[in-house]
């Protein structure tokens, strides 16, 4: 396994290319910052080399500096000199309002990260506008709705159109620069639209997963006092209809702050409208198809997007305007090389970051055809991505593993039908893709022919942080890792004191010692939570939450989560916020949520209960209420997969429960349990394994 350059080796090369040393920090970015770019003894040439250092060619990078000739060279760059490599692919792969000046100007006390502080642009203009400009008659989405063979194809032009439209809806309506509007929409033209036109009249769109109840979309809404929210009539998914207009109206009610619901149409079905629900298709069927872009200022935020964490309520990320865009574009172009003409499929829902990421913002900015998929990996049968590849001649396809680990368990034939010959890169996110499911997806529905990259990366970090691609051209790509850091990324593995652990064949809690540009800038309205969070627990680092292991090649691993938090079908959940939505419950007197491995969910939720005295319902009633409590205070895919009732919990004798007890009940690991001595009443564990047994064998 030829390995990856070890960075003193990288730092030779480029020293000897630089002709200045370079300094591999490990000391924390935000306490001894890397050299700036200021400093740098590099002296830019201009020439042309056309030679491919890196799987996707780099030239604002590599023209001017043609010394750079690996792809290690210019990642070692980019970290040392992040101001001169980010500026560069700013200034000639965004369109500015205004240009900057300066690239960026951290507040690093402060924990204020500014990329481009000066600069002035509108997302919706790099988006739509300058391709509907170069090739109005380009598709820009391709709609792939819930039934097979109804596709729709928007080209730029029409796209442009749209969305200036919605801006003038959303600016007549009274929506304003600066005004969060939430989005609760199927994956649809509409919601690309709804997206962008936030985006070109300044508004800052909080998109909710359209799977979430009332009470998750209420409290997204009150957390970010939105007046405005965008839905539709219903959803399609897998044959099913699905309320839309419905939760939205139960949420408004919660929600005194709203001012108007813009109503869209997906099936046409009748909807009850009220007093603030406004047609969107009669309102604009009206509308003009100017609408100036606003001049957003480059750290403006662009959008907030909820997402899990292991206290209190789900936070309200925010991404700026620059930055983020100029990460998810970057990323989209090199993890992926995508080249003109691709058809790059993602079938990630809007309403998580890979959706914003990219399906929406990184390929319309790049000018890509982008899929829009409405439905589900098995609907109608589990041969229905691999028929959407055929049918629409994707190139790229960019999914979930526990997508794959459903669909690996049918016949091959499922796969096999379909002509797959235009695919050439594979990827996955949101969990780790364990090797039984990384070959199937690799050898059989790639045909070992096609690059496959398992990219890390979380809603925070805005874009693709750890993938086997960029990397140098041909670079191996392995099973069950991530493997290679991003450009301007500088991960690193602390131990639990805060020190960095150096060498190889090592773990520790994943952090990252350097600023990109897509990092998320706060948490809305709770900056102290955003600081708490990402760059207490080890000072001078960005702090990941997962675990992180460097094997002896060099090579980056993902070991899990550190936290409370548990990664169900992919999607983030905190253990606290399925006690939360439990303890509603009269009945209920103390609960305890963990994951546990699942086949195919990646983990599922497992959550063991403690009832109060002298109950009015019997157990099964009260499971059955505790199911339908979790589904309305959160979603359906926090609902536990098992529901224990227990005499008591596992705690020490300060009273805080030892979830990693549990865990290992959980997983039916009772030989693992260790020391349960500390515990005020080691006799407990002991009735929780033999109510799971019970359990098991029922
Ligand atoms: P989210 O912010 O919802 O996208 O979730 C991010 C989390 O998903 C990360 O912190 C990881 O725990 C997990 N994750 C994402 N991508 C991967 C991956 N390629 N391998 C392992 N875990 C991943």
């Amino acid at each position: 396994m030829p390995p990856l350059v070890p960075l003193q080796l990288v730092s030779r090369v480029v020293q000897q290319t630089l002709g200045a040393p370079l300094r591999h920090s490990t000391r924390g970015f935000l306490l001894h910052p890397l050299r700036s770019s200021s400093s740098s003894a590099a002296k830019p040439v201009v020439t042309h080399t056309g030679e491919t250092a890196t799987t996707t060619p780099i030239p604002e990078i590599t023209d001017v500096y043609p010394h750079l000739r690996t792809h290690d060279s210019i990642y070692q760059f980019s970290l040392e000199q992040p101001e001169e490599f980010w500026g560069r692919l700013a200034r000639s792969r965004l369109e500015w309002q205004k240009e900057f000046k300066t690239v960026t100007d951290h507040d690093r006390h402060h924990y204020h990260f500014r990329w481009f502080p000066d600069g002035q642009l509108n997302a919706s203009v790099n988006c739509v506008d300058r391709h509907a400009r170069r090739h109005p008659d380009r598709v820009a989405l391709l709609w792939e709705k819930d039934e097979p063979g109804q596709e729709e194809r928007i080209t730029y032009r029409e796209l442009q159109d749209l969305v200036c439209k919605m801006g003038n809806v959303l600016k007549d309506s009274g929506v304003r620069r600066g005004d969060r509007v939430a989005l609760y929409l199927p994956v649809s033209p509409l919601a690309v639209a709804a997206m962008l036109a936030c985006a070109r009249i300044g508004a800052v769109h909080s998109v909710v997963f359209a799977g979430f109840s009332a009470e998750a979309l209420a409290s997204r809404i009150q957390d970010a006092g939105v007046e405005t929210v965008i839905t539709a009539d219903q959803a399609v998914r897998g044959g099913k209809l699905i309320q839309l207009k419905q939760v939205v109206d139960a949420a408004v009610e919660k929600c005194p702050s709203i001012k108007r619901v813009l109503v869209g149409t997906r099936t046409g079905a009748q909807v009850k409208m009220g007093p603030k629900d406004i047609a969107l298709s009669q309102a604009l069927s009206s509308a003009s198809t100017e609408c100036p872009p606003a001049v957003q200022n480059a750290e403006d935020l662009l959008f907030l997007l909820y997402t899990s964490g292991s206290t209190g309520s789900p936070k309200g990320v925010g991404h700026s305007t620059a930055g983020y865009l100029l990460y998810a574009a970057t990323t989209h172009k090199h993890v992926f090389d995508y080249r003109e003409g691709d058809v790059f499929g993602c079938v990630a829902d809007i309403g998580w970051i890979t959706g914003h990421s990219y399906v929406v913002y990184g390929p319309l900015a790049n000018g890509a055809t982008t899929l829009l998929f409405e439905s589900t990996p098995s609907y109608p049968n589990p041969g229905r991505y691999w028929e959407m590849v055929e049918r629409l001649r994707l190139t790229h396809f960019y999914c979930a593993p526990t997508a794959l680990r459903l669909l690996l368990r049918y016949e091959d034939d499922f796969v096999l039908r379909h002509d797959r010959s235009s695919l050439r890169v594979l990827g996955c996110v949101g969990e780790p893709l364990n090797h039984e499911a990384w070959h199937w997806f690799n050898d059989m529905v790639g045909e070992k022919r096609c690059v496959l990259t398992d990219t890390w990366w979380q809603t925070e970090t805005g874009g693709i942080m750890i993938s086997p691609r960029p990397s140098a051209p041909d670079a191996p790509v392995y099973p069950g890792m991530p493997m290679r850091p991003m450009f301007g990324v500088n991960p690193v593995l602390c131990d639990p004191n805060g020190k960095v652990v150096e060498g190889l064949g090592v773990d520790g809690a994943l952090c990252v010692n350097s600023v990109w540009p897509g990092i998320s800038r706060t948490v809305y309205g709770d900056h102290k939570r955003y600081v708490d969070t990402y760059f207490s627990p080890y000072p001078g680092y960005y702090f990941s939450g997962d675990g992180g292991l460097r094997d002896k090649d060099g090579y980056y691993h993902i070991t899990g989560r550190m936290d409370d938090v548990i990664n169900v079908t992919g999607h983030r959940l905190g253990t606290a916020e399925v006690e939360d939505a439990m303890m509603e419950h009269p009945e209920v007197a103390e609960t305890a949520v963990v994951g546990f491995p699942h086949d195919i969910k990646g983990e599922g939720v497992f959550a063991f209960i403690v009832l109060k005295k002298d109950l009015h319902s019997t157990q099964e009633e009260i499971i059955s209420d505790l199911k339908k409590l979790v589904r309305t205070q959160i979603a359906g895919y926090a609902v536990p997969e098992v529901t224990l009732v227990c005499p008591g919990l596992p705690k020490t004798r300060s009273g805080k429960i030892m979830r990693r007890i549990l865990r290992k009940v959980a997983a039916n690991k009772p030989e693992e349990l260790g020391d349960i001595s500390t515990l005020a009443d080691p006799s407990v564990v002991k009735a929780i394994v033999d109510i799971f047994n019970a359990h098991r064998t029922h």
